[in-house]
């Protein structure tokens, strides 16, 4: 529909317009920073940021029901900036006009419901939220569509000049920074480091197809991250990692697509996600408080992240149960499956541990925990969920391993309902398949197949070799029959297909 089809009292705030007043929140010393400039860290302090609205309040003029509606209208529209995350441009970044809007076709992705069969065999009522469906297969895009909107809106508004943006990556990041950034060329040149062997080949292909510069880095991710980090600070390079706090607001838009698909009813729902920079994590709590806020929800999911014990600091934190004993400490990683969660530095443990805190506070205790899975779990539960028609990557495996350990440790009711946040596509990780189904883990993932879930490929040559067609040896019509015969005799015995 086009904007002026709608009613008179619906067009008033049908186009989102720009009213907000962003400024960067210091979590260390708590100052306040303008956005004119792209910030990363405090430059009072060095803690890392988060982007607020100092006028949200004034969006309380509307009711929640109210904003349910213009919401919901919204959905109605052809507009291709208001296609995306920016359904919810008042809640992200509503300083930035439409016309400088990024759409690439992210978010809105599909909450799946799990097949009748997955449910009844792991004894659990849940969905997926496929966020593998976005266009680099992965969630990032959601914050590469705020970030690089912004930086667009910098372009076009502010005269900024050319930009170099640059990410460390454990793969995804990178792919959606560089597809972001190849769509605002030439204004915007994209720069990705790579923890060299540490990103599976399809993620390599990404920023290399979209033409960013890779660059391979010896070591893990945190040490690629250290590089960028100075990099940035002593570089004029615009930073993509989620320490950039727009790539924060722009992964909230998961918490706001949930709760809008299933009626902005949140009640016995809980939500799972893989942590690993716990920017994701960070942000969907972020996002349904604001809703809650608002009062467009009326309460909050139960948050439960989940880390591999190869990558596990987030964990080992939350073990601690009463907070003033708890200490932060990363942890060395070990060789993980869910590659894109190995981490053992997270940049957001500081906004995780804030925003942990008052998300408890208003949920009324129990709101938020962290599980802990191993690495064969995640295999497990990856394939086991493939089998049943899902799309889910290692991370997704990961989701659901860590609702089968919540159920298994109480923190899961028995008529609570889950969401598995399902955070790239299956096809990004078909290594690992392989690896677990041809049993050649290396020893330090400490994955071995479960037999029911194998499955090779089988050849099928049912004559020999010089009967067979190959490349530019077509065969004679009578060979040609004989080897259609006899082949399909052969598929028919092996499928055990009766005859008509
Ligand atoms: C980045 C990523 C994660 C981890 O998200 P964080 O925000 O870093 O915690 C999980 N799964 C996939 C597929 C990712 O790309
Ligand atoms: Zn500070």
């Amino acid at each position: 529909m086009r904007p002026e089809q709608f009613a008179p009292q619906d067009q008033e705030r049908l186009l989102p317009t720009p009213g907000g007043q962003m400024a960067y929140r210091c979590l260390g010393c708590g100052g306040h920073h303008g956005i004119e400039k792209l910030l990363y860290t405090c430059p009072n302090c060095g803690q890392v940021l988060l982007i607020e609205d100092r006028a949200f309040d004034r969006l309380k003029a509307l009711d929640g029901p109210g904003w349910r509606r213009i919401f919901d209208l919204r959905r109605m529209l052809n507009i291709p900036a208001l296609k995306g995350v920016f359904r919810y441009a008042e809640l992200l970044a509503p300083v930035i006009p439409l016309d400088s809007v990024l759409y690439l076709g992210e978010g809105h992705t599909p909450i799946v419901e799990a097949s009748p069969l997955l449910k009844q065999t792991l004894g659990l009522d849940f969905a997926f939220k496929n966020d593998g469906q976005n266009p680099s297969a992965s969630f990032k895009d959601r914050g590469m569509a705020v970030a690089l909107s912004y930086i667009n809106y910098l372009i076009k508004h502010r005269g900024a000049g050319q930009i170099l943006s640059i990410c460390a990556s454990t793969g995804d990041t990178s792919a959606a920074a560089a597809l972001y950034g190849a769509y605002l060329a030439p204004a915007v040149k994209s720069a990705v480091l790579l923890p060299r062997g540490k990103v599976t080949p399809q993620q390599l292909s990404q920023p290399l197809g979209a033409g960013a510069a890779v660059l391979e880095i010896p070591g893990v991710f945190d040490d690629c991250m250290k590089v960028v980090e100075h990099l940035a600070d002593n570089y004029q390079v615009a930073l993509l990692n989620s320490k950039n706090a727009w790539r924060i607001l722009g992964q909230e838009s998961y918490a706001y697509e949930l709760a809008q698909d299933l009626d902005w009813d949140m009640t016995g729902r809980l939500v799972l996600a893989p942590i690993g920079n716990a920017g994701n994590i960070s942000a969907i709590m972020s996002g349904f408080m604001k809703l809650l806020d608002l009062g467009v929800i009326t309460s909050l999911p139960k948050i439960i992240g989940v880390q591999s014990h190869h990558a596990d600091p987030v964990f080992q934190y939350y073990q601690q149960s009463s907070p003033e004993k708890r200490v932060w400490r990363p942890v060395t990683v070990q060789a993980s499956t869910a590659q894109a969660a190995m981490i053992g530095n997270p940049v957001s443990m500081p906004r995780v541990i804030e925003l942990a805190r008052r998300y408890d506070d208003l949920f009324g205790g129990g709101g938020f925990y962290v599980v802990q899975v191993s690495e064969q779990q995640i295999m497990d539960h990856m394939i086991l969920a493939n089998r049943h028609g899902h799309i889910v990557c290692t991370q997704g495996g990961e989701s659901l391993a860590g609702l089968a350990q919540a159920r298994a440790a109480g923190l899961v009711g028995a008529s609570e309902r889950a969401i598995c946040d399902a955070t790239a596509h299956q096809l990004k990780f078909a290594g690992f398949q392989q690896m677990y189904f041809e049993n050649s883990f290396p020893a330090e993932f400490g994955v071995s197949p479960r037999p029911e879930l194998v499955n090779m490929p089988q050849l099928v040559a049912a004559l020999p070799e010089e009967q067979l067609p190959a490349p530019g040896r077509p065969l004679e019509p009578q060979a040609f029959r004989r080897f259609v015969e006899a082949t399909s005799d052969a598929v028919a015995a092996r499928l055990g297909l009766e005859k008509k």
